[in-house]
């Protein structure tokens, strides 16, 4: 199958053969015909399924025909959860207009950077905008950008945007919106808070791979590793040795822990840096094109940074800390092994993580089994696991609170 089958005009065609398109995937084969047709989509699809071009091109495709919108106005308009993934779809559109009969203009607009560069660039029309929901509304509150005549409305990781807390401001967001639109809906799962949304935004969708949960690419080898909390870096460092010269992508659950590792391995040498959400948003940018070019070999980040990072050709991704949730899980090792490449994902289980780690198995119905490296192995028990004979008393497992409570009395 190629694009132009699918009805994308020539030029496309010889773009994406540049880029080394050969075929598209499954999301596009299936998205990008609805779109053209004009209907509402809803897609399940995650990142490194190429959702991406999956909604850009046929955008791209409908918007040859239109002119540039007027002063403040915008005609696409793809809401993205994080500013990193509001860049990277950015570039995707500006890649994918390479050949373009006309000029298009394109904007990402998200919090972090100074806003009246975004509102200098607003006072000609945007044909795409790119843009975190906050920022947007900033904007729009500024009289930088209207919204009535919007005529594409995306949501891409809409389930990420609830999970976010946006959804407020998604709902202010709709309000403005000009009520005759194309929407289109991507997500990589289908929490039932999304339904609300889901209702209210699409008019009779094509509904593409719904029934498809999560599925991570063969290539992808999954080594969860029981160590101590104290080993956790010994390990990493070890592991860092054992696989010269490749680049890893480490999460970790906050800021601070970010810091703390990557000073620990500067201490070593290793070339490493952190993206989270502290940096101002022009460093992470850096920080993220010097880690793509290769330029750093290790980068430790946190969750909500890393989102959606697209790298190609990542060998290794470590889970120094477990992240929150089982769906978390997925897409944080689903960051290696893209493209049939081979991946190899870590994840580091300390003896206070085993259910949890057991909980991530059992959602993401994982076929896995804990490793442990020489020399690393576990020498402490876990807290929570209660000592041989002594079983725990239902409900009356000591919270937190009541720890602390025991540790001030003594
Ligand atoms: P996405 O799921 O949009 O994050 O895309 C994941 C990666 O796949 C990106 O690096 C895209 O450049 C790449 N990609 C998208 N579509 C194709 C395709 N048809 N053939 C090869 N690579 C693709």
């Amino acid at each position: 199958m190629s694009f132009s089958a699918l009805g994308l005009s020539g030029f496309f065609q010889h773009t994406l053969d540049e880029l080394g398109y050969t075929a598209p995937t499954k999301v596009q084969e299936q998205a990008i015909p609805a779109v053209l047709e004009g209907r509402d989509v809803l897609a399940a699809a995650e990142t490194g399924s190429g959702k991406t071009a999956a909604f850009v091109l046929p955008l791209l495709e409908k918007l040859r025909d239109h002119t540039r919108p007027h002063s403040h106005q915008v005609t696409a308009l793809i809401l993205v959860p994080t500013r990193e993934l509001a860049v990277q779809v950015k570039q995707a559109v500006q890649e994918y207009s390479l050949d373009y009969p006309r000029r298009l203009k394109t904007l990402a607009v998200y919090g972090g950077v100074s806003i009246n560069t975004q509102m200098q660039a607003m006072l000609a029309g945007c044909d795409v905008m790119v843009a975190t929901p906050g920022r947007l509304l900033d904007l729009i509150e500024k009289n930088a950008i209207r919204l009535d005549q919007v005529e594409y409305l995306v949501l891409d990781e809409a389930d990420r945007m609830l999970d976010l807390g946006f959804a407020d401001e998604l709902e202010r967001i709709m309000n403005l919106l000009p009520a005759q639109r194309q929407n289109l809906l991507f997500s990589a799962t289908f929490p039932q808070e999304l339904d609300v949304l889901i209702d209210r935004l699409l008019f009779n969708p094509v509904c593409i791979e719904i029934e498809r949960q999560n599925k991570l690419p063969d290539s992808l080898i999954q080594r969860p590793i029981e160590v101590d909390k104290a080993q956790r870096t010994t390990l990493l460092r070890y592991l860092l040795a054992e696989n010269r010269g490749a680049q890893f992508l480490v999460f970790v659950a906050s800021k601070r822990t970010a810091e703390n590792v990557a000073d620990k391995l500067y201490k070593y040498d290793f070339n490493v840096d952190t993206l989270h959400g502290d940096k101002p948003q022009t460093e992470r940018n850096a920080t993220l094109a010097a880690f793509k070019a290769g330029k750093i070999r290790v980068l430790v980040a946190t969750d909500l940074a890393a989102r959606g990072l697209d790298i190609p050709l990542l060998p290794f991704v470590v889970n120094y800390d477990l992240p929150r949730s089982p769906a978390d899980y997925v897409h944080r090792i689903g960051r290696t092994a893209r493209a049939g490449e081979a991946g190899t994902a870590f994840t580091f289980v300390d003896p206070d993580n085993d259910a949890h780690f057991k909980l991530i198995v059992k959602r993401n119905q994982l076929n896995v089994s804990l490793e442990q490296i020489a020399g690393f192995e576990r020498t402490t028990i876990s807290e929570s696991t209660p000592a041989k004979g002594q079983l725990p008393v239902k409900g009356k497992r000591k919270s937190k609170k009541d720890k602390l409570r025991e540790a001030a009395a003594r």
